[in-house]
């Protein structure tokens, strides 16, 4: 078994920054790093960056991420390679093809990755539970392949200018069953959360869609914009374009006042490097509070009255 193998991401001819990011976590275990390119056209792909000691391009057919294609494909490399470590985004892509990967080549598995080191031979991932609230370190032992999902934009970026060997590398596969057809875009927002320069957030703790219009008031009063936490949106209480986060908008307003919201990694990813976080939650050890330069550990609601009657 030797060194890291690292899938790379890409949409839309754009190679993703989740990319660099794999780089950098994967010199943490101090190994030779191979990133494996998987696209019709693979060579497009700058990926000779910094810590990069081999690029493997897999032409395939298809342009756009196909599960099964990069599922197939990552098993022949790992059959082939025998890497010790396998790293991929912890992304909506990597993670439908990941876990199967793992489980069928009975791999060490871990996802949503924010720490790892090397002791003695073992690998040790570190990963969160409860909301952020615990981290949990995971013992890999040597001799053992271990698969491993890294969360974005934990580890910097790696950057231009490594000096990569390149290898082609081709892989059979059956005719795909998934077929990407065309990218629709998301209706335009009413607004734009990313240029305000104060956010009022709201999260679950709201409680019921009938509160919705009373915080959409109060921003208006306070000149703030109105944004959410995921599951408002999951709920259907509030449209797309007002998500903060992994999978909505990474915001930096000038102040974030995040009401009733945890502070779930994915949610932290959107808005820690607003100016001034300012969360109110009911419950103390919340992990919003890590990132907040300032916090109530109050009941939302009086505090929107008190909010209310200022402005
Ligand atoms: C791949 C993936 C992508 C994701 N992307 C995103 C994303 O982009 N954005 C995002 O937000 N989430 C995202 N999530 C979901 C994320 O993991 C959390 O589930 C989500 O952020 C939780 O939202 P929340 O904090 O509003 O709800 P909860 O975690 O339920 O927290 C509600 C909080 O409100 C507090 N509370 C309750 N009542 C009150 C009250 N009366 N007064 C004050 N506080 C109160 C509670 O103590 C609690 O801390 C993603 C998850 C995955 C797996």
């Amino acid at each position: 078994m030797n060194g890291t193998l690292v899938v790379a991401e890409h949409l839309r001819g754009e190679l993703r920054d989740v990319t660099r990011e794999l780089v950098t976590a994967a010199q943490e275990l101090g190994d030779r790093v191979a990133v494996a390119v998987i696209a019709k056209d693979p060579g497009r792909f700058d990926v000779n960056l910094r810590g990069v000691d081999e690029i493997i391009n897999v032409g395939v057919e298809q342009e756009e991420f196909e599960n099964d294609v990069y599922q197939r494909t990552l098993e022949e490399l790992i059959a082939d390679r025998q890497p010790r470590a396998v790293m991929l985004g912890f992304t909506v892509n990597s993670m439908g093809y990941g876990p199967a990967v793992a489980a069928k080549l009975r791999l060490g598995f871990a996802s949503d990755v924010h720490g790892l080191a090397r002791e003695d031979e073992a690998l040790v991932a570190t990963r969160s539970f409860y909301g952020g609230k615990v981290d949990c370190e995971l013992e890999f032992p040597a001799g053992r392949p271990v698969l491993l999902l890294i969360r974005p934009t934990v580890f910097a970026p790696a950057a231009d200018g490594g000096s990569a060997t390149t290898t082609e590398a081709t892989v059979e596969l059956s005719a795909s069953r998934a077929r990407h057809v065309r990218f629709e875009e998301a209706a335009a927002g009413d607004v734009d959360i990313t240029t305000a320069d104060f956010l009022l957030s709201v999260g679950r703790g709201i409680g019921d869609k009938e509160a919705i219009p009373q915080f959409e008031q109060l921003a208006d009063k306070l000149g703030a914009v109105l944004s959410v936490s995921r599951p408002l949106v999951d709920a259907g209480w509030m449209p797309n374009a007002r998500q903060v986060g992994q999978s909505g908008k990474t915001v930096k307003p000038k102040v974030y006042l995040a009401l009733g919201i945890s502070g779930a990694v994915q949610h932290l990813a959107g808005m820690k490097s607003s100016g001034t976080i300012i969360a109110v939650n009911t419950d103390p050890e919340a992990a919003i509070f890590k990132v907040a330069h300032f916090g109530a550990v109050a009941d939302l609601f009086d505090v929107a009255d008190e909010l209310e009657k200022l402005s």
